[in-house]
Parts: C-alpha cells; structure tokens; sequence
C-alpha cells in the first residue's frame, strides 16, 4: 500500500490551500530552477529511469516520447500541450488535480517544455470544466505575478509562455490530433498519421501532446528520482497513479496508489468493499469506458496494471474502473456506451460514421431480445470490421465494450432473446 509520504499529490481531495503559498509548502515549486539546471538530457534520461507511461489511457512511456522531439530546431518553434480534455467515461481524475492541486501541473509544463525545448504550452481543457479552468488560470497567473513562469522562469533564464484554452464538450478533441485542429481554430477532427506530432504537429511545429497526470508528475519524479517512482509496481508498470473508482463500491473515489495493486485491495481498502459484498460483484470495465469489461472471476485476483489487464484482453486505459453489481443490465450498459461513441463520431471516416450507428442499433435490440441469436456473431464481425480500420482509435473504442460483453457475457445475451421468444422478458430488459 502507497504510504502518505510517497504521495505526488497531496491534495487532491482539496482539504488544503490550493494557491501557490499552499503548494510552496506542500513542497511544489522546490529548486525548479536546479531542475532545469539538470539539462535537458538528464531530464530526459529520469523520464526513462522512472518507467513513466502515459496516463492518457495509452501507456506510451513518457521519456521516450519526449525523445523524439528534434535536439535542435529547424527555425520552427516547439509546443508541448497538455491534453486536459478529459471526457472519456468514467474517468474524472485530472479534474482533481487542475482544481486541487494545480501547481503540480503548472511546475511540471515548465520542466517538460525546457527538456522538449519548447518556450511555450498549451493546456487544452474540456468545455464542461468550468470550475477547473477558473482554479487552474487563477494558479497560472500566481506563478506568473511570482516569476515562476513568464520571461526568466523562476529565474532559470528560460523564457516560458502557458496558455489555458477551453474546448467546447467535443470527446473527440480528446484524441490528439483532433485537440490540435481545435486549438488552431478548426473542427476537431483527428488528422491522418503521419506525420506524428513530434515531426508536424500544433500550427506544423513540432509538438508533443501529454496527458495531465503524466506532466503533474513530472517535478517530483526527478526530485525524488527516476529509482524512487521506479520502485512502485511491477516491471514495467511503474510508479503511482491516480485510479478513479466509480459505480457500485460503497465508497466511490479518486485515489493514488501504487500501480500493480491488485483490485481487491484497491476496492476494500479505499472504497469500502463492493455494494452488497464481494459475490454480488458482476463485472468491471477497469480502464474507461472503451476498454473491454471483464467478469467478476477474472477481477477478483486482478492486478490494476497496463500489462497484466492487457493479458486478459482489456487494458488499464486511465484507470477509470466502473465497478456493476448484479443489479446492472450489462447489455443496456454496454448499449449505452454504443450510444455515446456514435453520438461522439466525427463522420470523418466510414467504418467509424456508419459502423458506430449500426452496431448501436443492434445493441439496441439485444437490450429488449428482439433479435436473432445469429445477429451476435454478425455484430461481433462488425466490430472487427470497424477496429483498427479507422483514422483514429474511436472506432476501436466503439468495438470493445461490445466485443467485451460477447466474449463473457453471450449466456445472457442469448437467454434474453429466448425469453423473449418465450413471452419470458426478464424484469430488467422490461424497464
Ligand atoms: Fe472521426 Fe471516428 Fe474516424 Fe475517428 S474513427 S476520425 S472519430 S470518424
């Protein structure tokens, strides 16, 4: 279990002072400017000792990311953005960290843009944090009154420019490249890749895009060391991370723990056990909602990591675990979540703007029976003709869920059409 002294953020439930003379005393802003006296290098060579991988939901590990950035400029400016977009299902951990503990985010954009020679950053927020963007501006211009940012950045002669910008509600402008048209003014529609970012990215500068939690850690990780976050978890699989539990637990929360933790303990210890105790568990999306759920026998001795969910065909995603009871109707669950990848599809590319529509139709059925028991199997060819054959990874996030509930739930889904068949409709499909 995480110990309170290896705890990156020390307020994320905001029971303390959130502005900078709170943050200053909770240990942010400490010798930023030794930080950035390490070099970029060094920085970067931490990054890749400390194993962090992206908290975005994708887990591509961070230093190496920033590697790819060019050492020396082609007479184009650098960008790094920060993706606080946050608006896949169930995941509401960065919100935590912009209101609470803003600072973190702030001190950690300075020291990533300097290591990706970057002399300016854009944090682009989602349209419905409206609390969030006014706490994170009200830190931003503290650190600006106080020359931590701005020219001569906490006097480190490195001139720095943050910008907070406010999207619109679009989820899509959460996948990267999508997020980069909007800031530029245009739809949020994905871009085809390549180029990647790092090569053609924000106005066609090199740019790398990270998500909120993996820049916030950036400070204390080379405070502490690369060897110290390292330690936590497995190989790998390292550090600490916010997990956000939702759903049937008693004590539903935003936590920090250390990776690898397996799922029973992360639940007892920090949400008081599943509603109704351990047997009326029925199923975990563990990831947000477009990794696969995973039924009750695999998620009782499940380790809350990238690698070991992988193995079972899901993934940690953002560490958004909605936890359903047997009380849920797991095929109106996944339908609904049909509902929302369709309603969030761009149109750009046509297995993702027909296929999404199409494999929600049938989820539609399914929820009240009224379908033949070959349509499984079709939808699920359906899905396979959508995953991976689209510009950006909606589409693969519409095919999960479903291809999830198939895998471990088909049992019900056929009994349903059954009973329907039967006059038997069960209570729940009923409603
Ligand atoms: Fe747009 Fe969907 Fe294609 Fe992504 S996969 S670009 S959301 S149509």
């Amino acid at each position: 279990m995480l110990q309170d002294q290896d705890r990156i953020f020390t307020n994320i439930y905001g029971m303390h002072d959130r502005s900078l003379k709170g943050a200053i005393k909770r240990g942010h802003w400490d010798g930023t400017k030794e930080l950035i006296g390490l070099g970029r290098d060094k920085i970067i060579d931490i990054m890749k000792a400390s194993g962090l991988r992206g908290r975005g939901g994708a887990g591509f590990p961070t230093g190496l990311k920033w590697s790819f950035m060019p050492k020396e400029s082609d007479g184009r400016p650098a960008y790094l953005v920060v993706n606080a977009d946050e608006s896949e299902p169930g995941t509401c951990k960065d919100r935590e960290i912009m209101r609470h503990d803003p600072h973190t985010l702030i001190e950690g954009c300075l020291i990533a843009s300097f290591a990706m020679n970057a002399h300016a950053c854009y944090i682009y927020i989602r349209g419905e944090y409206i609390r969030e963007k006014e706490a994170l501006q009200a830190a931003i211009d503290e650190a600006y009154a106080a020359g931590l940012v701005g020219k001569n950045a906490c006097k480190s002669g490195w001139d720095f420019d943050i910008y907070l910008h406010h999207g619109a509600g679009a989820y899509i402008c959460g996948e990267e490249t999508a997020l980069l048209e909007s800031l530029e003014g245009r739809k949020g529609m994905p871009r085809m890749k390549p180029p990647f970012p790092a090569g053609a990215g924000l106005y066609g500068c090199p740019t790398t895009v990270n998500n909120v939690e993996s820049i916030a850690v950036v400070p204390t990780i080379l405070r502490r060391g690369g060897d110290w976050f390292a330690g936590f978890g497995r190989p790998n699989n390292t550090g600490t991370k916010l997990f956000a539990i939702s759903g049937h637990v008693n004590n539903p929360c935003v936590v920090e723990e250390a990776m690898s933790i397996g799922f029973e303990e992360l639940i007892d210890r920090h949400c008081g056990g599943i509603r109704g105790g351990w047997t009326n568990l029925k199923a975990v999306i563990p990831g947000g909602s477009s990794v696969p759920c995973l039924p009750r026998d695999v998620m009782k001795d499940a380790i809350m990591d990238f690698d070991w969910l992988r193995e079972q065909r899901s993934g940690l995603g953002t560490a958004a675990v909605i936890v359903m009871d047997q009380s849920t109707d797991i095929i109106k669950a996944i339908w609904r979540l049909s509902k929302f990848y369709k309603h969030e599809s761009c149109g750009q590319c046509t297995p993702c703007r027909e296929g999404t529509g199409w494999m929600m139709r049938v989820m539609e059925r399914l929820v009240t029976g009224e379908a033949e028991v070959e349509e499984i199997d079709m939808l699920l060819d359906v899905t396979k003709q959508v995953e991976g054959h689209t510009i950006c990874a909606l589409g693969d996030a519409a095919a999960w869920p479903i291809q999830g509930l198939v895998r471990h739930f088909r049992d019900e889904i056929e009994d349903r059409i059954k009973a329907k068949r039967t006059g038997r409709v069960s209570a729940v499909a009923a409603e």
